[in-house]
């Protein structure tokens, strides 16, 4: 993750001396020099504490979305858009997945499945054990 400046830090910063360098701002701070030092030439072109704010359109809805940070979404709208990313991206990669892969994912996610299965009560198991046309869900094959 590449370093970010906090509030903590952008204040420092804007408080620092006329002759602070870049380069002790850093070392001070612990990031980059030429993080610190671009933040450094923006506060003293500005005059002051100077940052950009960033409203970006939710991803969902199109409102603004106030928040951290990188947030493009509002929390209430993440369910939503999960629901159009995830089968978008499930399509996408058996569309780019070659045979083999693609065989191998199945043995994986039924590998997972039976581990799954072979942990339930056997109660649980029973439900799985009726066939499908009497509303059970699963038969088991010999391994
Ligand atoms: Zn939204």
């Amino acid at each position: 993750m590449p370093a970010r400046l906090t509030l903590d830090d952008l204040a420092a910063i804007a408080c620092a001396p006329p002759t602070a360098t870049p380069a002790e701002l850093a070392s001070q701070l612990g990031k980059p020099a030429t993080l610190v030092g671009r933040q450094l030439r923006r506060m003293r072109r500005a005059g002051g504490w100077y940052f950009v704010p960033r409203l970006p359109p939710c991803t969902v809805c199109g409102e603004t979305v106030v928040g951290p940070p990188r947030r493009t979404t509002h929390v209430g709208c993440v369910p939503a858009r999960q629901a159009r990313w995830v089968p978008n991206k499930r399509a996408r990669r058996k569309a780019d997945s070659t045979p083999d892969a693609l065989a191998e994912q199945r043995a994986h996610e039924r590998a997972a499945a039976l581990r799954t299965y072979r942990s339930l009560s056997s109660e649980r198991r029973a439900a799985f054990n009726v066939a499908p046309a009497r509303g059970g869900l699963y038969r088991e094959r010999a391994p």
